[in-house]
């Protein structure tokens, strides 16, 4: 049994001490839900909070490419070819060009960033049962809107030891949105996070993959990191409760790219998703195979050695400290193995940080030009996949009205 590493320990502490009591609450209140835009849907840009947000962005870094063209509302389709797509934009699902601070793989061998996306769902807990007999973390995206019907599951998430990434407001495809939009689909997100948990989240990964540089340069300055995952290693369960794919055909091709572990000079970052019946089904499996074959499960900020896997956790543990003798203060340092786990140090509950007091994101922003565009090749079949993607969730979506 792997010991639960100081991330996850501190997780499981902070949250005991810092869950708000609406939070307990099957499903928020229609009161509380109404501060919020409505589920699924694009919130409007002309609020006073979305209008606060935009005001904290720098728009002089951020480039102007255009907003792409969306066939279905608010997911985009590639342009025809490799020459529609502009090199400048480096957009991820559409040429595969990944900018160099994406995150698409666990640097550490065998090292197997497990993530889950689109929910809280009804079908969340039944997958954090499988994670927590198996005494393994992973990473949640988890679509902001989603969390008024579940902040119940959020919380169990959290404190079971897992770690929080956004995955927008609505799941729009980010590229189609303007600036403001962006803006408004994190940072509402990030707020639902953060009034049911007290985390405010650090990493997210946009939905479809769909991210540019344009996204890119505004989500940097709220303090966020971008993940994707591992060529290869979609598990493409999204594609089962629209019968496109079997059980068995996602079982096979996971086994195919089992085996080619071997040969791997890091590790990997996998996709899978917790909103269907059907995708939780192969969840399990997929993870016992995995581990069969020496993968390591983990969360993505384990997966990248981050001992701060959230923008508060700073000030979470300064608070710890501060509340102990000098000689106690809790070790955040990174471990000197690579994503290693570290015996926990911190044993006392953190305190709840009041909103007020928080550190706004630090408007750290990585110039466009230092961007070091590393070229994938991608087929065609790769922009096929994704247009396929966007027209089965949505279609998805509107069977089970979500
Ligand atoms: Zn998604």
């Amino acid at each position: 049994m792997r010991p639960i590493p100081i991330v996850s320990m501190t997780l499981v502490m902070a949250i005991a001490a810092i869950l708000l009591p609406d939070s307990a609450m099957a499903e928020m209140s229609k009161k509380k839900q109404a501060q919020y835009p409505a589920k699924d849907e694009l919130p409007d840009v002309n609020h006073p909070l979305v209008k606060k947000w935009v005001a904290e962005i720098d728009w002089s870094k951020v480039p102007k490419i255009p907003i792409a063209k969306a066939v279905i509302p608010n997911c985009p389709d590639c342009p025809k070819g490799k020459k529609g797509v502009d090199k400048n934009a480096c957009w991820w699902t559409c040429d595969g060009c990944v900018a160099h601070d994406d995150i698409e793989v666990c640097p550490r061998e065998k090292a197997w960033g497990l993530t889950y996306d689109d929910g809280p769902s009804e079908e969340t807990p039944r997958l954090l049962k499988k994670l927590l007999q198996a005494n393994v973390t992973s990473t949640f995206f988890v679509v902001g809107s989603r969390i008024m019907e579940y902040p119940e599951t959020l919380i169990q998430e959290v404190k079971e030891g897992h770690h929080i990434g956004l995955h927008t407001w609505s799941h729009a495809g980010m590229t189609s949105l303007t600036n403001e939009q962006i803006v408004a689909e994190i940072k509402w997100a990030e707020k639902i996070v953060f009034d049911v948990t007290g985390l405010k989240t650090k990493y997210w990964r946009p939905p479809y993959g769909d991210v540019d540089n344009r996204v890119r340069a505004i989500v940097r300055q709220m303090g966020y990191k971008t993940v994707i995952w591992t060529k290869e290693w979609d598990s493409n369960d999204w594609q089962i409760p629209d019968k496109t794919i079997t059980n068995k055909e996602v079982f096979r091709n996971f086994k195919w790219a089992l085996s080619t572990v071997p040969k791997m000079k890091g590790g990997i970052i996998t996709l899978e998703h917790d909103l269907f019946t059907q995708t939780v089904n192969v969840a399990g499996p997929l993870l016992d195979m995995g581990m069969k074959k020496g993968l390591e499960p983990m969360d993505i900020a384990q997966c990248v050695n981050d001992p701060e896997p959230y923008q508060n956790s700073a000030l979470l543990s300064q608070k710890e400290a501060a509340k102990k003798p000098a000689v106690a203060k809790p070790d955040v340092k990174p471990a000197a193995v690579p994503a290693k786990p570290v015996t926990p140090q911190a044993q006392t509950p953190l305190v709840a940080p009041k909103a007020a007091s928080l550190p706004k994101p630090d408007g750290k922003v990585t110039e466009d030009e230092d961007i070091a565009i590393k070229k994938v090749q991608t087929s065609g079949a790769t922009q096929i996949a994704w247009s396929a993607a966007c027209l089965a969730i949505v279609a998805a979506s509107a069977l089970l009205s979500l």
